[in-house]
């Protein structure tokens, strides 16, 4: 899988995973990614959960039915999956795998247990950023600012953030969210790193070799 780099030198595509509790800011982050990162691919995951209000079928999520869900995890449609809040989440296998051998970097928003997932199947390919809220009671306030959910089902996220919060040190970067114009920054700068890192950039020996001729002659 090798894409070509901007710099014009080939390189293996990455997958670079965002994980954060619900209400951390981390989708607004990866729709700023998507939009302003070039040869960056959203991967879209299939759920059970119920549509919220704006979401779009096939943008946001493929819902799905239960049965249909189990299906693609028995037909190893899905390159991993998991419960999370009493729904499966999991991630199409097809459009990852072709992104990345189209020389495409794929974004994923997953929790920690896609996560592992995906780090043991692809330790070297994966980049992973765990994003925190600047504190409990912001995370609160965007919780409900977001407005799309029950009281109840807010009480339920703000339990599982604590939960969430204990697999921060499973991740190969932290982004604390104060302000989302810096975090973006943050989390570009580490995708611009990451991209030009030497063990993925495989064209490097041969693009080295030509410059080496050049300088000969
Ligand atoms: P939400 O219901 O708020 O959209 O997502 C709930 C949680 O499920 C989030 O932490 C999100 O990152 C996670 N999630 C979304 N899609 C997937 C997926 O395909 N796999 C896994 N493991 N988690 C997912």
């Amino acid at each position: 899988m090798t894409a070509q780099g901007f710099d014009g030198v080939e390189r293996r595509g990455l997958m670079f995973v965002l994980s954060s509790p619900s209400g951390a800011g981390k989708t607004t982050l990866s729709r700023m990614l998507i939009d302003r990162m070039p040869g960056l691919k959203m991967s879209v995951s299939a759920t059970t959960r119920p549509k919220r209000p704006g979401e779009v079928d096939g943008r946001d999520y493929f819902f799905v039915d239960k049965a249909k869900f189990e299906t693609m995890a028995k037909q190893g449609e899905l390159l991993e999956w998991a419960t999370v809040f009493d729904n499966r989440y999991g991630t199409p296998r097809l459009p990852v795998e072709t992104a990345l051998s189209a020389g495409q970097d794929v974004l994923f928003d997953i929790d920690w247990q896609g996560t592992q997932q995906l780090r043991e199947k692809a330790r070297a390919d994966v980049v992973s950023v765990f994003i925190l809220p600047p504190s409990a009671s912001d995370l609160e306030k965007r919780l409900h600012t977001r407005a799309q959910d029950s009281e109840e089902v807010i009480r339920g996220r703000m339990d599982r953030a604590t939960h969430e919060l204990s697999h921060w040190a499973e991740y190969d970067y932290i982004v604390v969210n104060h302000d989302v114009d810096a975090a973006f920054a943050e989390v570009q700068s580490i995708l611009q790193a990451e991209r030009l890192k030497r063990e993925r950039r495989t064209g490097l020996t041969e693009f080295v070799r030509g410059l080496q001729r050049q300088l000969e002659k």
